[in-house]
């Protein structure tokens, strides 16, 4: 078997298409494939317009297509490529190559390959890695992904969550959209007002999704997000999720630290200081030295320590068996936090006070966590899928980038297997 045979057995090129050359550029390290079309390519084509029969019109300047390595080496094929012109009506045009990707400097297999190394490791990375340029990498990634995303099929969406993500700290924000039941990210856009919404029911809508078939909407407690799935989405339970809630209460009790570590009485500070890991963990999650640590400040009538306990006492009214029983609770809880804040001075209790008129106000949304069967976690695994793609995106924080980057992670498409 000569070597042309072989590439040509290894690329599976059939019978339309044959290496007519192959060699070792030992100056650039690379081998070289050199195609051309067999005569039986034209029984195959058909004018792209109209179907007629075409016949060979002229061939390309050489292109030039990165593959796979040959062991170590970088691999390049090469072609002219014919133009077909059509018998009928006279059309022009480029045969499309089977080994070309989306993009025109990679082959197909090349491009998968690219995509899973993106999706492990920094695009960055990866650039060095196989020695391309990150704009290359990058646009192979836009072009599969796009096309992927269009025939990603949104019919059986029925529970929707939305959050957010932060691109640049604090700055700008990227509103995410995620099939809770298939646990996939839906759609992503800049922005995070009312509008988003619009946005994702007609990118629902295009992929063959209803709005009014949407029964359950995640969300955490921003009035933009419950604005838009009101307007646009009528059969839509709206939930605020566990998850952001809890969350809440965790920043609220950060807060009584802070404040207490400015204000408290004195003698506070000793027993406040590095113990803010503390108070974001549960008891069972504590280390040996930090659950040592809190035995010794827990009786020192702390204010810190009564938020936690309040805190942890809401996470345990989740695990109330009906929501009967979460309201009953829910309702002393925040009778509670009154109760307390009203013996603490310098306002140290103002954000368990803010917290408990959250719970008030949004009762009902808290409580359809009781109603609606499907569990959130996939909501919470969000934010970790949020940072994933940041750390591949790293050095590029455009949203574009960053949509892109997260539709690969996270978007379940059907994208080229490697
Ligand atoms: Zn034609």
């Amino acid at each position: 078997m000569t070597p042309e045979k072989l590439f040509h057995e290894l690329l599976g090129l059939g019978l339309n298409w044959e290496v007519s050359q192959s060699h070792f550029d030992r100056e650039r390290g690379v081998v070289v494939l050199e195609i051309r079309e067999t005569d039986r390519l034209w029984d195959s084509q058909r004018c792209p317009k109209d179907g007629s029969f075409v016949f060979c019109y002229d061939h390309t300047e050489e292109l030039v297509w990165r593959h796979l390595n040959v062991f170590q080496h970088r691999c390049e094929i090469t072609c002219k490529l014919p133009r077909g012109k059509c018998r009928q009506c006279g059309h022009i045009f480029r045969v499309r190559p089977p080994w070309e990707g989306l993009s025109t400097h990679f082959t197909k297999e090349f491009e998968a390959f690219a995509l899973l190394l993106m999706r492990e490791m920094p695009v960055s990375k990866v650039a060095e890695t196989i020695e391309e340029t990150d704009t290359r990498l990058w646009r192979i990634l836009f072009r599969q992904v796009e096309a992927a995303y269009a025939e990603a099929d949104f019919s059986s969406v029925i529970c929707v969550g939305v959050d957010e993500m932060n691109i640049r700290k604090g700055q700008q924000y990227v509103s995410v959209f995620a099939d809770l039941v298939k646990k996939r990210v839906l759609f992503a856009t800049e922005g995070i007002d009312h509008t988003t919404w619009e946005k994702f029911v007609k990118a629902l809508e295009e992929h063959n999704g209803h709005r009014h078939a949407i029964t359950q909407a995640s969300m955490d407690m921003s009035r933009a997000y419950q604005r838009g799935a009101a307007e646009n989405c009528r059969n839509a339970q709206v939930v605020f999720d566990k998850f952001h809630l809890l969350s809440n209460a965790s920043e609220a009790v950060d807060k009584v630290r802070r404040k207490e570590l400015q204000v408290g009485e004195k003698g506070t500070g000793q027993w406040l200081r590095k113990t803010q890991w503390i108070w974001r963990k549960n008891p069972e999650n504590l280390t040996e030295k930090q659950r040592a640590r809190l035995a010794t400040i827990k009786d020192k009538n702390l204010w810190t320590s009564k938020a936690y306990q309040m805190r942890l006492v809401l996470q345990d009214i989740y695990r109330s068996e009906n929501g009967w029983t979460a309201r009953r609770r829910l309702k002393v809880w925040c009778r509670w936090v009154r109760w307390v804040a009203r013996f603490c001075k310098h306002g140290m209790f103002d954000s368990m006070i803010k917290l408990q008129e959250t719970v008030v106000r949004h009762l009902k949304g808290i409580l359809a966590h009781w109603k609606q069967g499907v569990t959130n976690a996939f909501m919470e695994g969000l934010n970790s899928v949020f940072s994933a793609t940041k750390r591949r995106a790293r050095g590029y924080r455009s949203s574009t980038h960053l949509i892109y980057m997260l539709y690969l992670i996270a978007g379940k498409l059907r994208l080229p297997q490697f």
